[in-house]
């Protein structure tokens, strides 16, 4: 069992910083916002008060931030992980973020003696707080196979996908198939209301069939009581399709699907649903028709 560091404890990171401390390690929390950390307490983790506190006697540290430039802020500041850990210790970065930002950060952490694995993951807040997710692992096999432990803890999924920045990549073409589903559905939906169809029973029949899809099986509630609290916010959800619409246009990949889809998710947020779960991008598409 090890000690870990588990930097970020919000609605993904907390469940899995507690599933952690269950599994019998020793976890150290550090959130920005400091009441976040009380799951863990509770759980029998610790609560450090920075960064450094944090990570300065743990053998793997886990990263659970929005952005790259919020996991760069942890790894690279002067309170930050590379500043503050002892060599030879493996980062795990479970954050969706940019892939040349991973593999620039891999290189850097490689350079300062520590080992580091890129390991986003998917399946949702349901999928953090059930340790059903599935996860996406950038890095060596080595280091993969080092921290089985701390993966079989919070996922169901596991996959080492290639090496640093490519768990990363298949996250960013995850986000587009999500956000594609989603947008569909809601069209489906604004479709289905409009005739006057009994949309419960029309749900309930559609995911049966080839239309079925975790996304239905998930969203569709939510898009039919009008019921979009977050989950997984439209802000990151506009994040991840920026990722993917850059790495793509970076690599010569042409994706007009995934382009109308980026802008639909960036008008949502510009309307100021931002705050809101992804299947919230139902509002932007049903006032396209004049509906709400
Ligand atoms: P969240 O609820 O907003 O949590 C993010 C945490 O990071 C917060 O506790 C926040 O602290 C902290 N943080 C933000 N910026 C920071 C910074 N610059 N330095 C240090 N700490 C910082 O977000 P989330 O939904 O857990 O998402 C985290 C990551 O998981 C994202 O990359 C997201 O794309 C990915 N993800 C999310 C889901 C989902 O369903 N939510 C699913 C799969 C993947 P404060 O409390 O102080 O704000």
């Amino acid at each position: 069992m090890s000690t870990i560091a588990f930097i970020g404890l919000g609605i993904m990171g907390s469940p899995m910083a507690v599933h952690l401390q269950d599994a019998g390690h020793a976890v150290v929390g550090f959130n920005r916002t400091a009441a976040k950390a009380q799951p863990l307490v509770e759980a029998g983790g610790t609560a450090a008060s920075s960064v450094a506190e944090a990570v300065k006697a743990a053998d793997v540290v886990a990263v659970m931030v929005p952005d790259s430039p919020d996991v760069e802020g942890v790894l690279t500041g002067d309170d930050g992980v590379f500043a503050n850990a002892q060599p030879g210790t493996l980062i795990v970065d479970f954050s969706s973020i940019r892939p040349d930002v991973t593999i620039a950060l891999a290189e850097q952490a490689t350079a300062a003696g520590f080992r580091y694995l890129d390991a986003p993951v998917s399946g949702g807040e349901a999928g953090a707080k059930n340790a059903a997710l599935s996860i996406m692992v950038g890095g060596s096999a080595e280091d993969f196979a080092a921290a089985s432990d701390v993966f079989d803890a919070v996922g169901k999924t596991v996959v080492h996908v290639g090496p640093s920045g490519s768990g990363q990549t298949v996250k960013a073409a995850n986000q587009l198939i999500v956000a594609g589903n989603i947008a569909l559905l809601a069209e489906a939906v604004v479709f289905l209301e409009a005739f006057g169809v009994d949309t419960e029973a029309a749900v309930k029949v559609l995911g049966g069939g080839l239309a079925g899809s975790a996304v239905l099986d998930q969203k569709a509630e939510k898009m039919l009581g009008r019921e979009f609290a977050p989950g997984f916010r439209i802000d990151l959800h506009h994040k991840d399709l920026g990722i993917f619409t850059t790495a793509a246009r970076e690599q010569g990949v042409v994706a007009p699907v995934g382009a109308v889809v980026a802008q639909l998710m960036a008008a949502a947020r510009a309307e100021g649903d931002g705050s809101l779960d992804h299947s919230g991008l139902f509002q932007a598409i049903a006032r396209l028709s004049g509906r709400d």
